[in-house]
Parts: structure tokens; C-alpha cells; sequence
């Protein structure tokens, strides 16, 4: 449907004949294909602004080499900005501390957070040898506290056994608890989520952190909402504080942009992608790949 960015550009710039820095002028006007190309990979526009202004900055009085093109130049800029932007690779689960480790899965209801848990415990089981004991503290959907536990049953990975009444953060204090006492390294507690943001979801989920203290805080978001992840991602980060995001549905169409969206206002690390609905599809995540996607 559309040519990808390096061509627009191409084609923008590639007609000035004349060599040497870039003006002000010729910079403009591929910064509109920049924001174009941003939008349409879903990035928030104010995100969109922020980027632009800073490639923008340094794109303007850049000596074009002799060996690139002014567009490849530009692209080039955008390129290594996007990457900067969205963090350096190797951003993985903190497992350092007493055990056990506790990880707090939050997000929308639909966003993947259930299977991501389960494909976390997998990797902490398979690949880092860990021994990993799993809870919901979905009150409020039992189909998905049984939904955990078929994922465990499967998985041959512990679930903390259901007992009807209590609140989440009584759930929390009991994971943590067998935690402790059945010796385990790692306890993911996935919690409840809405369909849509609210108050109740984001003060029960402040509760549970308060209540478990957790290692680490990583909201699931699907990477298919484009331009509704940066409210997800900010009013997660001020109500609850997390420390990282996984992105699912990569294996999707999306464009990427949420990605750079969330990590930009949260400045929170990407820690890994979900890439399928099978309990194996989870990958480390790698900036450039998701760079290359929103560059189209
Ligand atoms: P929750 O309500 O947030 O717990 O969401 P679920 O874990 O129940 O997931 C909702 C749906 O999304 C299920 O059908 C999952 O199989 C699917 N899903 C989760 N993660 C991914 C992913 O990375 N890729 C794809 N294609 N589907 C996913």
C-alpha cells in the first residue's frame, strides 16, 4: 500500500543533486515522511512529536558522506534515534535477590497477561532451571484461575491451589507464603484485569504490590493497541510503578509502534515479546527487529 520509509525519503531527497550539509529545508520536508511513516505504525502523536524534534535536531547541518544518499542519511538518523529509543537489548527478569522472586503480571483483560505468566514460568523452568510456583488472583473470572491451572496441569508447573473468599492480596500473602515454605525460586502472580482502564483495577493492583512487594512489575499489553498503549503504559506506571513491559501479539500485523510509545513515556524497559498463542512463543526482545518493522 505504501512504499517503505528509506524509498519516500529516497525520493524526497535523493533529487537534490547538491552534496554537503543538510538545510533546514530538506530536512523538513523528510520529517513529514517521518511522522507519516510514524503514524501509520500506530506511534502516539505525541510521541511522534517528541522523536521527530529530536531527529530533526540532529539531522539538520549533518555532513551527507559520500558513500549514502541524503535519504539513506535520514534514514539512517531515524534508524539508530528509534533504537536509542527504545533501549538496549539483553533487558531480562531480575532474579537476583532472596528467594523467592516474586513477578506481578498486570494489563488489560485480554491482553495475553494469563498465557504470558504461563510462558514465563515455562522459561523460568526449561531454560533457568528454576523451581516456579504460579497464582491467579483473579477474583472475578474463575474461568481464569482454572485457565492457570490447566496451563500448570500442562506444563507440569505448580499452581497455587484455589480457595474461594478471599481478596488478592490475601492470595498474594499465601503464594508468597508457599512460596517460602515449598522452597520455591520464583512466584508469578497473575492479576485481574478490565477491559477497559480503571480505578478499581489500578487501586486493587497497588493493594497486591503492596501487599506482595514484588521483584519485579511487568505490564502485558497487546502490541495491536497502538495509540491506547501510551494512557495503558503511563497510568499503570503512576498508579501501580512498574518495571517493565511485555509486548504480545508481535506475531501479529501490527506496525510496532506501541513499542516505542510505552517505552517513551514510561522510559521502562521492553523485557520480552510474546510472539504466538503456544506457551513457547516468548523471545527476548531486540529493538532493532521492532525498529525495522516501524520503519516499514
Ligand atoms: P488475559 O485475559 O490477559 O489473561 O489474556 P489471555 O492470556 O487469556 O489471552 C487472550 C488470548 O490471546 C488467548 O487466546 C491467547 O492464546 C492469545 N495470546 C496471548 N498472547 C499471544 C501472543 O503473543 N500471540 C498471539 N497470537 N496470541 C496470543
Amino acid at each position: 500500500m505504501f512504499d517503505n520509509l528509506s524509498e519516500r525519503l529516497g525520493g524526497i531527497l535523493d533529487r537534490l543533486t547538491r552534496r554537503g550539509a543538510l538545510t533546514e529545508a530538506d530536512v523538513d520536508a523528510a520529517m513529514r515522511e517521518v511522522r507519516r511513516a510514524l503514524l501509520e505504525a500506530d506511534v502516539s502523536l505525541d510521541v511522534v512529536r517528541s522523536f521527530t524534534d529530536k531527529v530533526r535536531e540532529q539531522a539538520i547541518g549533518a555532513t551527507v558522506v559520500k558513500s549514502v544518499t541524503p535519504g539513506q542519511m535520514v534514514v539512517k538518523i531515524v534508524h539508530d534515534e528509534l533504537i536509542a529509543t527504545l533501549g538496549a537489548d539483553g533487558q531480562t527478569i531480575d532474579l537476583n535477590g532472596v528467594p523467592p522472586i516474586t513477578i506481578m503480571m498486570v494489563g488489560l483483560q485480554g491482553s495475553g497477561k494469563t498465557t504470558t505468566t504461563a510462558k514465563l514460568a515455562r522459561r523460568l523452568t526449561e531454560r533457568d532451571k528454576r523451581k516456579v510456583l504460579m497464582a491467579s488472583l483473579d477474583i472475578y473470572r474463575p474461568a481464569a484461575m482454572e485457565q492457570l491451572a490447566v496451563l500448570g496441569r500442562d506444563l507440569d508447573i505448580q499452581t497455587l491451589p484455589i480457595l474461594a473468599g478471599q481478596k488478592p492480596e490475601q492470595i498474594a500473602r499465601r503464594a508468597l507464603e508457599a512460596g517460602k515454605l515449598g522452597g520455591y525460586d520464583v512466584v508469578l502472580l497473575d492479576t485481574a484485569g478490565r477491559t477497559t482502564l480503571d480505578n478499581e483495577m489500578m487501586s486493587e493492583a497497588a493493594n497486591i504490590k503492596a501487599a506482595a512487594r514484588p521483584h519485579e512489575v511487568l505490564l502485558v499489553a497487546d502490541s495491536l493497541t497502538g495509540q491506547d498503549a501510551v494512557n495503558l503504559a503511563r497510568s499503570f506506571d503512576e498508579r501501580v510503578g512498574l518495571t517493565g513491559i511485555v509486548l504480545t501479539r508481535v506475531d501479529g500485523d501490527g506496525r510496532g509502534g506501541a513499542a516505542l510509545s510505552m517505552r517513551q513515556v514510561t522510559g521502562k524497559p521492553i523485557k520480552l515479546i510474546g510472539t504466538g498463542e503456544k506457551t513457547d512463543a516468548l523471545e527476548d526482545f531486540h529493538p532493532s527487529r521492532i525498529a525495522g518493522r516501524i520503519l516499514g
